[in-house]
């Protein structure tokens, strides 16, 4: 299936604690049906100081961990709602189409 959320979309988070935000996609887990969103289920992980390897520093890192695709809802790039996601054949390329104003994009 035609992936509905790509890198780099902007989405509107719709269930979880995170309802409402609006962030940008920074990577897509397909098998896991999941999205990294910038600025959205932060979670802090306590870091354990590691002298080989890469250098990494103790202390409370936070960074944001994957939430499920179906808990966030496409920003359509050209009329600026959130939108559900339809696909388009359009000159042999396949499109997604916002469902709201109808218009296509990659
Ligand atoms: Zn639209």
């Amino acid at each position: 299936m035609a992936a509905k959320i790509k890198r780099k979309d902007r989405v509107l988070v719709i269930a979880g604690d995170d309802r409402g935000a609006q962030g940008e996609v920074l990577r897509v887990l397909r098998k896991e049906n999941r999205v990294v969103v910038a600025g959205v289920n932060i979670v802090k992980k306590h870091q354990r100081p590691r002298p080989t390897g890469r250098g990494q520093v103790g202390g409370i890192i936070e960074f944001e961990a994957p939430i499920h695709i179906s808990n966030v809802m496409l920003i359509c790039p050209k009329c600026n709602r959130p939108t559900r996601v339809g696909f388009v054949v359009e000159g042999g390329r396949k499109l997604r189409q916002c469902k709201k104003c109808q218009a296509t994009f990659v």
